[in-house]
């Protein structure tokens, strides 16, 4: 038994459970993923890749899968909400592919879930497996999954997302904190919106005004776009992702926006509707041989765009580290990746909130003081999309050893 690397179990197939099974099996380690949905299919919108995410995917042999659906947008342009005013602009190729070593990337979810997989591949992954409770044996853990089947591991990774069962199931159930917001999401194919000379050109546009901000950005390698658009919500609590909204609620909630931002919501036919929630910053992820990792750990508001970025640097960091653990080891190797990745998440929790509050000042001084900070984004954001997870793990860890 000693030295044998253990066997993992990672519970949620998103992008974070399928990019640690990709990085512990690139290491040497066994590790299977247990998914509640029967198929892995296309589902959610776009997400934003910086080059801290960029760097994961690479690290994991994934990025090369993206290179056809992803877009690289040249610049991230602020707009006036009603006059369309040019706020502040920054470049996202060149210079900041420079500084921060790796290009920023939009692209949509499904695509990166599906490049994960095809990575892992799908035998390493058990479809319909939905987990109930988890339990820590003291010399392994077990799975058990709702319809009363079980799994034994040396560890479990809950990386479930925001409701996680294994969460629940370690440290007690603890409600989300919604945020009293609603994001609209779609995907709208580009032909629809050809009669908009501002979509000639790959752009992440962010249009920010009193109560709202709008955010659009093409993916799927330009042939969609991808808007968010964040309302306040106070009654709206359903949180999912399936759940359908209204056209005709967005362009009301938009009503004297700039004509583009009317434009892009008029050609969406039925965007679906999110309650933002996050959560507390928790105090540990590990219990013995169970850990956490993505939304199950840190849920986070989206509004840094960071939510599957810190997903891909837990997992990375996590595989390195139980890379190396032998079965007794398991729970000190769990420990220290939490004290790695832990620091970075919660502050990362934290900006997410600040951010919402920022984006949606009414005109006036303090949106103007807003606007001025924002000429310095690429050095306040630099901590974000310049960190190299890896870089904290010691030249040691650099690269997978198989
Ligand atoms: P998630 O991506 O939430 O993945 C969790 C996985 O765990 C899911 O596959 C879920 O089915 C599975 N799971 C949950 N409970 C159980 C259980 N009890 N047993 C077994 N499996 C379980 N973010 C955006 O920015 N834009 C989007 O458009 C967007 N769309 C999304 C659509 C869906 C369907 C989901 C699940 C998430 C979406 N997200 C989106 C969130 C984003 O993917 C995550 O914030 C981020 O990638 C972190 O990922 P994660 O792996 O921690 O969690």
């Amino acid at each position: 038994m000693a030295g044998r690397r253990p066997c993992v179990a990672v519970v949620g197939g998103g992008i974070g459970g399928l990019a640690t099974a990709i990085g512990l099996r690139r290491r040497g380690v066994d590790a299977v993923v247990y998914e509640q949905s029967r198929a892995v299919a296309p589902q959610g919108a776009g997400i934003a890749v910086g080059a801290n995410g960029h760097r994961m995917l690479r690290e994991l042999g994934v990025a090369r899968r993206l290179q056809d659906s992803a877009v690289a947008p040249l610049r991230a342009d602020f707009r006036h909400w009603s006059t369309g005013r040019r706020m502040v602009v920054h470049a996202l190729s060149g210079a900041y592919e420079e500084r921060f070593k790796a290009p920023f990337w939009t692209v949509e979810r499904s695509a990166v879930q599906q490049a994960l997989l095809a990575e892992l591949g799908p035998e390493h992954v058990r479809l319909g497996a939905r987990c109930a409770a988890v339990e820590d044996t003291g010399h392994g853990a077990v799975i058990r999954f709702a319809d009363g089947t079980e799994a034994e591991a040396d560890a479990v990774v809950g990386a479930d997302g925001i409701h996680s069962a294994v969460r629940d199931s370690v440290f007690g159930p603890e409600a989300a904190v919604f945020s009293g917001t609603s994001g609209y999401r779609a995907l709208i194919p580009m032909e629809r919106l050809a009669h908009l000379p501002e979509l000639a050109e790959p752009v992440l546009w962010l249009w920010l005004g009193p109560g709202r901000h709008f955010i659009a950005y093409p993916v799927a390698g330009g042939r969609a776009l991808n808007f968010l658009a964040v309302v306040p919500d106070r009654d709206w609590l359903i949180e999912s992702w399936s759940t359908q909204g209204e056209t005709s609620e967005l362009l009301a909630a938009f009503d004297g926006w700039h004509p583009f931002v009317t434009a892009v919501l008029a050609a969406c036919e039925r965007p679906s509707r999110w309650a933002l929630y996050d959560r507390e910053p928790q105090r540990t992820w590990s219990r013995g041989r169970v850990t956490l990792l993505g939304d199950a750990a840190h849920a986070m508001l989206p509004h840094h765009g960071q939510g599957a970025n810190q997903a891909l640097e837990d997992a990375v960091v996590l595989a390195h580290v139980l890379g190396g653990a032998t079965p007794r080891t398991v729970t000190e190797a769990l420990r220290a990746y939490e004290q790695i990745r832990r620091p970075r998440t919660r502050l990362l929790q934290a900006g997410s909130r600040k951010n919402a509050g920022c984006f949606q000042l009414p005109d006036g001084p303090e949106a103007q003081a807003r606007n001025e900070r924002l000429a310095a984004l690429p050095d306040d954001l630099a901590w974000i999309h310049g960190h190299d997870a890896l870089g904290l793990l010691g030249p040691a860890s650099a690269s997978a050893p198989v």
